[in-house]
């Protein structure tokens, strides 16, 4: 019989595990490390799409768990191919292609640009902008426009099917399915002893509100996360500081805390 597993982390990865301006995770490494210590499991759950993720996995040494890309949209499994490209993909955009072009002009997605344009929006490297045009699922985009724009956009879409998440950095169109329908599946397979999970955004809330200890890193380039279900009985913790170096910290405490290290 093979040992329980005893903790399964999901983590965000823009302005969570990985910098929001550098896109580097290695001030995590100390506590990356611990966590494969005690045969930890790290579930990589993001807006990025499947080959984004699976690179990433790999240069991580986690390709034996499975991921959550596309905002949830879907599951990359472990060990997963990472080459997609798919059919909700095409029926999002063509939800957006239906837009009056007031609305439609106010929202610049990923397939939208070129690589080379993405670059210069994101400050990705041009192959990871490559591998982040290559989308199964969902389409994030750049908000241009006001907030009534945004309303009047969203009802739109919302005729078609297509719901918003807001992320970290970009709104993100899908046919549904978020980070937490897929965080409870995944739990379901391997039941952990304890799960922990850690993000920045919106779009994060209900995966940290559906674990045992939900970490809110801090984000200096957006407004605070409001105060969270569960947040009063210690059950949400924040950190002081930004990103992986904040992620490093939390996650070590906790280990401390769990008597795990
Ligand atoms: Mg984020």
């Amino acid at each position: 019989m093979t040992n329980p597993l005893s903790v399964m982390v999901f983590t965000d990865l823009d302005g969570t595990l990985i910098d929001h301006d550098t896109y580097r995770w290695d001030a995590a490494q100390e506590a990356l490390t611990a966590l494969k210590r005690i045969s930890a499991a790290v579930v990589l759950a993001s807006s990025k799409t499947a080959a984004e993720i699976g690179a990433l996995r790999s240069e991580l040494g986690l390709e034996g768990w499975p991921a959550i890309v596309e905002n949830g949209a879907g599951i990359l499994s472990p060990h997963g191919t990472t080459a997609q490209h798919g059919a909700q993909y095409d029926a999002v955009r063509s939800a957006l292609e239906t837009l009056p072009s007031a609305l439609r002009e106010c929202f610049r997605g990923f397939g939208d640009m070129t690589a080379d344009q993405l670059v210069e929006m994101t400050g990705l490297a041009l192959p990871q902008a490559k591998l982040a045009q290559q989308r199964a699922y969902s389409e994030p985009g750049q908000w241009l426009g006001t907030a009534q724009q945004q309303a009047d956009f969203l009802a739109c879409l919302l005729e078609h099917g297509v719901t918003a998440q807001q992320g970290g950095r970009f709104l993100t169109l899908s046919f549904g399915g978020n980070k937490a329908d897929k965080l409870l599946k995944i739990v379901q397979t391997y039941q952990p002893q304890h799960t922990i999970a850690l993000g920045d955004a919106p779009n994060d809330i209900q995966m940290l509100e559906n674990v045992d200890f939900g970490i809110v890193v801090a984000n200096p380039h957006r407004a605070p996360l409001p105060v969270l279900k569960g947040e009063a009985r210690g059950q949400i913790l924040r950190t002081k500081e930004a990103g992986p170096v904040g992620w490093n910290t939390a996650v070590l405490q906790l280990l401390d805390r769990l008597h795990m290290k």
